[in-house]
């Protein structure tokens, strides 16, 4: 279709040592399903009609389309065919390790799903009445006691959709707070090495920014916050551990300093898998968090489904939740409160991403208090296996103890002309997908790596070679690492091109062009 679509390479492909490759159905010319398309082919025959025919036009007037468009006209195998083979063209955490970091991809328990299954839970209506719905009800307030006491938090709302949506909320009851004192204040202060969400959040709810500068251990840098610190400051957004998998060491300091002036701890959760059963937030002086569901409580992420994340805050912001609000009454039935003055409003229509708190409760019970400590202490042991195994090939900018995921630099391989973007891309041909890229901004050329709890250490073995397979070929052919990938349907994507001409609909023009 377009001039990326460069020849694929079959078993040529350079492999070396003990690497596997993931199988792939390449062929140049099983692509798309339009281009099979021939008139009159049928995926289905309707048996023959026992009752009068309806003039549809006549029943349902205009809404009756009658100009399809080109759609494709196939057989039923080969549309079978053609979605069972795009699958194959996708990698997911169902085939091999994803060590993105920060975005904690561990597996999605299958028990999880079919919990989440169930009847009453998957066809249960937000309309249906309360006294239908105490089953369900009951599954969000456990849930919220679940996870203010992981948190050591107060109070909770289940309904943000995503962990920005999260941070949104948590910075508006951030603002419901100062406003309701008098004054909503101007600034909020964000650490460089912050994931892009923070300053877009704090910007979003109509703050300014203030960057705080890390320093060489990858922290904040306590002397210049107490400097910096006044009576305008709404709050700072941490995220502990930070992106660099760091402990703040000096949180309480950092929370005693913003709480002398009047000002709130806001905490970044995507990193919780570092930290589940082994501290709590509420406990080192935070006032409101999010949590990200689809990472650190197992939720599918990505295309895998929606995501949710929750806030839990503090006694001072609980006035300000979203509502409606689960309360139990004293019979022990539940019903949604939604008569709260101070509340900030809705965040989302109903009541969040139920389908996701089924499967993070079905976690959370399935492993216990010593399940999920044990999970935690996995997932920092498999970060620093990975970081003691290749800290001789890679630069390891910050050497700060690292818990959850550990954070290298390209600075040795880009002597010879070799980046992170690049050495992710090799790592495609290893079997493996990419870790994040270039983030955090705080170490130039950034490999960041989160294998999580998930991966055995076979598998991390494996990911091990590969990456010191790929060190050794940015010094001995770098060039086979720049062309990479090998071993996929379309190499190398003009990135630049996608993103300023980007082709977001197919059109029958489209493929006359090509
Ligand atoms: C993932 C992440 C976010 C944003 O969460 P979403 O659920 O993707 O919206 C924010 N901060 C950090 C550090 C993250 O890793």
């Amino acid at each position: 279709m377009t001039t990326e679509n460069t020849p694929v390479s079959t078993d040529s492909t350079p492999f070396v040592g003990n690497t596997r490759k993931v199988s792939q159905h390449v062929n140049q010319n099983e692509g798309l399903i339009f281009e099979k398309s021939s008139p009159g082919k049928k995926a289905y025959r309707l048996a023959p009609l026992d009752v009068p025919e309806v003039d549809a036009a006549k029943l349902l007037g205009a809404a009756v389309r009658t100009d399809l468009g080109a759609l494709p006209e196939v057989s039923e195998i080969e549309i079978i065919r053609h979605f069972t083979r795009l699958s194959t063209w996708n990698y997911a955490i169902d085939l091999g390790m994803y060590p993105l970091g920060s975005c904690t991809m561990k597996y999605n328990p299958r028990v999880n799903e079919a919990v989440a299954r169930l009847e009453g839970l998957a066809d249960a209506h937000p309309y249906q009445p309360e006294v239908l719905s105490q089953g369900a009800m009951r599954i969000l307030l456990q849930l919220q006691q679940c996870l203010t006491e992981i948190t050591g938090m107060d109070a909770i709302t289940l309904q943000p959709a995503a962990g920005a949506h999260g941070e949104f909320t948590g910075i508006l009851l951030a603002r419901a707070y100062h406003e309701s004192k008098g004054n909503p204040r101007k600034k909020i202060f964000i650490p460089d090495s912050a994931h892009g969400t923070n300053p877009a959040t704090a910007a979003i709810c109509g703050y300014q920014v203030e960057n705080l500068k890390s320093n060489a251990q990858g922290m904040v840098d306590v002397a210049q916050l107490e400097k910096m610190v006044c009576d305008d400051t709404a709050a700072l957004m941490l995220t502990n551990p930070s992106t660099i998998g760091v402990f703040e060491s000096e949180i309480h300091k950092i929370a005693n300093i913003l709480h002398a002036k009047g000002a709130l701890l806001y905490m970044d959760g995507a990193n919780m898998n570092a930290l589940v059963g082994k501290t709590r937030p509420g406990d080192f002086g935070v006032d409101v968090m999010h949590l990200n569901l689809h990472k650190t409580f197992s939720t599918p992420h990505g295309g895998g489904g929606p995501g949710s994340g929750p806030v839990v805050c503090k006694k001072i912001l609980e006035p300000f939740l979203p509502v409606p609000v689960v309360v139990e009454n004293s019979n022990g039935t539940l019903h949604f409160e939604y008569n709260r003055s101070q509340s900030v409003g809705r965040v989302r229509a109903f009541y969040g991403n139920f389908g996701m708190f089924v499967r993070a409760l079905a976690y959370i019970l399935a492993n216990g208090p010593d399940g999920l400590r044990q999970t935690t202490e996995d997932a920092v042991l498999n970060a620093n296996y990975i970081r003691k195994n290749l800290e001789d090939v890679y630069d390891l900018p910050y050497t700060t103890p690292t818990l959850h995921e550990v954070v290298f630099s390209d600075r040795r391989q880009a002597r010879n002309g070799v980046k992170t973007g690049d050495i992710a891309k090799r790592l495609i041909d290893y079997g493996f997908h990419p870790y994040t890229v270039s983030f955090p901004m705080i170490v130039p050329g950034a490999l960041m790596i989160e294998p999580t709890e998930s991966e055995s250490k076979e598998e991390l073995d494996l990911f091990i070679d590969a990456m010191r397979q790929i060190a050794r070929e940015a010094e001995e052919n770098p060039s086979l690492i720049l062309n990479a990938p090998h071993s996929t349907r379309i190499s190398r994507l003009d990135e630049v091109g996608a993103a300023r001409r980007p082709v977001l609909r197919w059109k029958p023009e489209a493929l006359e062009m090509a």
